[in-house]
């Protein structure tokens, strides 16, 4: 490749913020260079995130879900887990999806280069392929979606044997006897569920006093009622100050108000968190400015402090979900191919743990409107009342809906159970319409569906629902 050769638009880095940037600047008639270390679009979120974690969930579910077939009359005998197959399976899912992302990326006449790349002035980019091959690309545009990287924790250090990272975690290839998760979010949690469902014994260490310290706590309860016997030890409100390795073992040092325990594990899993990828960017030579913590500065059409660079996605700020990585990287697209209106205002971005039961929720939560002294009114159903999910052989879930009393606007919502995931894009759509209870008990649910629990938890909201007195 010519050295300064001009490009329209180069995205740097193939991840859901990056790829639906590309695809979308291209389907709007704009030459685009994606550019990006893997063989294939994809990112973390199909490499080592959103998917693979996915896959092995549902591993996970699959063997949990036919220990209970006990009690519905169908009896297996006891799974046996193979870790390879596992691990062959969750590569073969990676596999497909990534391949399919590049088949799309072809078909839309992206130019694809397999390297990373890094600014020297605001219009100039060094490139240097996995190959070997170092070169400057000019640009019009730039956006960049260079995502996140695991965050580190003083006195732990991951030496992807003993103490291992998410990227690790997904790797499997043998059930460790007992590990330790430090971190109750939801890398720690779903990894945690994933090694306990397939026989590790599991503990979890978390800094503040419960898993998840986004969501409300009566949807993390439906979660731990259902899997109470889960986790070997859990400790909150408990702080790691540090791992060392003795005899092969993973010596923890636990530390809460009553002192300092030491811990023995097989394995330590680091999932504290995330920091975004920046500092190897050389942004002060495009005059892209960043925070403290090394987000990129954006507006809401995600353009940076240099007029011609954009940034989205992990990148930005948080959450660092892909769904919103992929959503302002449309804008952004857009916002460079002239479309006026264009601009990144979400009222929601909806929040899913996809454990077993899953968690999620979305707008403001019933804990943040305490915190801001927002009056709000709180309606739920309870799943013990919903037909589908007792057909489904559980009665543990929770919908919730939170209200603004004057308008009866529906301000936020969580679902905890089973396909939570699924059901929580309605509530989100909801409160961007600005939806009120009527709306949504107006609107017919088929039944028997778990949807029918939002639309009861707004009938209850208005004081009549069927399935509750
Ligand atoms: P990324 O997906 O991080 O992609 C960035 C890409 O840029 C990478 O391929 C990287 O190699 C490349 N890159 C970096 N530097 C350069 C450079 N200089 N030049 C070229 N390329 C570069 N989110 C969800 O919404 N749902 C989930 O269920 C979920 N599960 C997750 C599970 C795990 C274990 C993890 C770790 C994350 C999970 N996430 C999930 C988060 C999700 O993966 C991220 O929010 C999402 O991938 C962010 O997308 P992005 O486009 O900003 O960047």
């Amino acid at each position: 490749m010519a050295s300064k050769e001009k490009r329209q638009v180069v995205v740097i880095g193939a991840g859901p913020g990056g790829y639906a940037a590309a695809f979308r600047a291209a389907d709007l008639g704009l030459k685009v260079t994606l550019i990006d270390p893997e063989v294939n679009p994809g990112g973390v979120c199909l490499y080592r995130g959103c998917i693979p974690s996915k896959a092995l969930l549902h591993v996970a579910k699959v063997k949990q879900e036919a220990v209970k077939a006990a009690a519905l009359g169908v009896q297996f005998e006891d799974p046996k887990i193979e870790p390879q197959k596992i691990f062959e399976w969750k590569n073969e899912v990676v596999k497909k999806m990534t391949q399919g992302l590049g088949e799309l990326a072809d078909v839309r006449k992206i130019e694809y280069i397999q390297g990373k790349a890094v600014f020297t002035s605001e219009k100039e980019l060094e490139v240097l392929e996995n190959e070997g091959k170092k070169y400057t690309l000019e640009f019009e545009s730039a956006i960049i979606a260079t995502g996140s990287l695991v965050a580190e924790l003083p006195g732990v250090k991951v030496d992807h044997n003993l103490v291992i990272d998410s990227s690790d975690a997904l790797d499997i290839t043998e059930i460790p006897e007992n590990m330790l998760v430090i971190g109750g979010g939801y890398i720690g949690l779903e990894m945690g569920s994933v090694y306990a469902a397939l026989g590790s014994s599991v503990s979890i260490v978390e800094m503040t006093p419960g898993f998840l310290p986004g969501a409300d706590r009566d949807l993390v309860e439906v979660f731990q009622e259902e899997n109470e016997d889960l986790f070997e030890n859990l400790y909150f409100e408990t702080i790691v100050e540090k791992v060392t390795e003795e005899n092969g073992k993973a010596k923890v040092g636990l530390k809460n108000s009553e002192g300092v325990q030491e811990k023995e594990y097989d394995k330590v899993l680091l999932a504290v968190g995330r920091k975004p990828n920046s500092a190897h960017l050389n942004l002060d030579k495009a005059g892209v400015e960043t925070n403290e913590k090394g987000f990129v500065k954006v507006d809401e059409k995600r353009q940076t402090s240099t007029a011609n660079i954009y940034a989205i996605g992990d990148l930005t700020s948080q959450p660092m979900l892909a769904h919103k990585a992929h959503h302002e990287g449309r804008i952004a697209a857009e916002v460079i191919a002239g479309e006026k209106g264009a601009a990144y205002d979400p009222k929601v971005i909806p929040a899913i743990v996809f454990t077993n039961p899953e968690i999620a929720w979305c707008g403001l939560t019933e804990t943040q409107a305490k915190e801001k002294g927002r009056e709000v009114k709180v309606a739920t159903f309870p799943w013990t009342s919903s037909g589908k999910a007792a057909s489904m052989g559980t009665r543990k879930g929770l919908t919730k809906l939170i209200f603004d009393p004057d308008t009866q606007r529906i301000l936020g919502g969580g679902v905890a159970g089973k396909s939570a995931g699924s059901l929580i894009p309605e509530i989100a759509l909801a409160i961007e319409m600005a939806a009120t209870a009527h709306d949504v008990s107006l609107t017919i649910h088929p039944h028997p569906t778990l949807s029918e629990t939002t639309m009861e938890a707004a009938e209850s909201f208005l004081g009549s629902p069927t399935h509750l007195f």
